[in-house]
């Protein structure tokens, strides 16, 4: 990892949307794009200068009284969306997408700004150094996914352990998996028995019956069956009845929690566990 300030050039991969550093030279290749979980496109390796976004748009939907979803349209690279949780204490982004814009900026400003970004895992890195020095806010990261940091600036605060408790109720809790950082966020009070956000630590199929675990999605990769153990037991504690995915329609609202236990039945009996 570099340490370095927001003044440093930098380059976005197109197939990930990862910013890493252009200097003293562009990469040859993306590492997030390089490793088994991703994939770097027949064409070869493609990056995007940030002002290559500046077409692009961000849509806001509203998903509950209290979340909203941020997607740069069109779609870019993963095209994932980053969820803003609206709370009392202080908002947080929920995972990131790798452009910024001032509609967006005054957005989230009139809501109060935001004190926390934080993530599920290095898929969703996107600019989040611009992020977090636009609204001077520290980005939280599990220990475990520390090497996936591209480059480092002061707001980013590794942390370990099984749980990070903020504020509000709000928890970031540690679930591996995925990535051994995968994590989820916990949220108590805006929906009965408590929202999960969940990035890829699980992955809500479109038929919004089944919620995937997996080493790798777009490569279809099955986790190990201690690795899905070791999640499991950390996931089973959780209480939620929604969960907001990190792609549209990913919002299964009400009955999560039997969805949730349904699904990791399949994968306990597959495992033979
Ligand atoms: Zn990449
Ligand atoms: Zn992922």
């Amino acid at each position: 990892m570099t340490t370095t300030n927001k003044m440093s050039k930098t380059t976005i991969c197109s197939t990930c949307g990862t910013q890493l550093l252009a200097e003293p030279e562009i990469p040859s290749f993306c590492p997030i794009c390089t490793d088994d979980r991703q994939y770097i496109p027949e064409s070869g390796q493609q990056w995007t200068l940030p002002n290559e976004l500046e077409h692009c748009n961000i849509k806001i939907t509203q998903l509950n009284e209290h979340v909203y979803a941020l997607k740069i349209q069109p779609d870019f690279a993963i095209a994932q969306r980053a969820l803003l949780l609206i709370s009392p204490g202080g908002n947080i982004l929920w995972d990131c997408i790798p452009y910024l814009d001032k509609p967006t900026i005054d957005f989230i400003r009139s809501k109060g700004g935001l004190k926390a970004i934080a993530f599920s895992h290095p898929h969703y890195y996107s600019n989040m150094n611009d992020w977090a020095t636009e609204f001077n806010c520290p980005i939280y990261i599990h220990q475990n996914d520390a090497e996936w940091v591209p480059f480092i600036i002061p707001h980013v605060k590794l942390w370990s352990g099984d749980s990070l408790q903020l504020w509000d109720g709000l928890s970031i809790v540690h679930i591996g998996g995925h990535f051994a950082g995968s994590c989820v966020l916990h949220i108590t009070g805006i929906t009965p028995n408590g929202t999960l956000l969940c990035g890829d630590t699980f992955n809500i199929a479109r038929s919004k019956r089944h919620m995937a675990i997996m080493y790798s999605y777009p490569n279809i990769i099955l986790l190990t069956k201690d690795e899905f153990a070791k999640a499991y037991q950390k996931a089973s504690r959780l209480n939620f009845d929604t969960v907001y995915g990190a792609f549209e329609n990913q919002d299964i609202e009400g009955n999560a929690m039997e969805i949730f236990k349904a699904s990791m039945q399949r994968y306990k009996d597959g495992y033979g566990l």
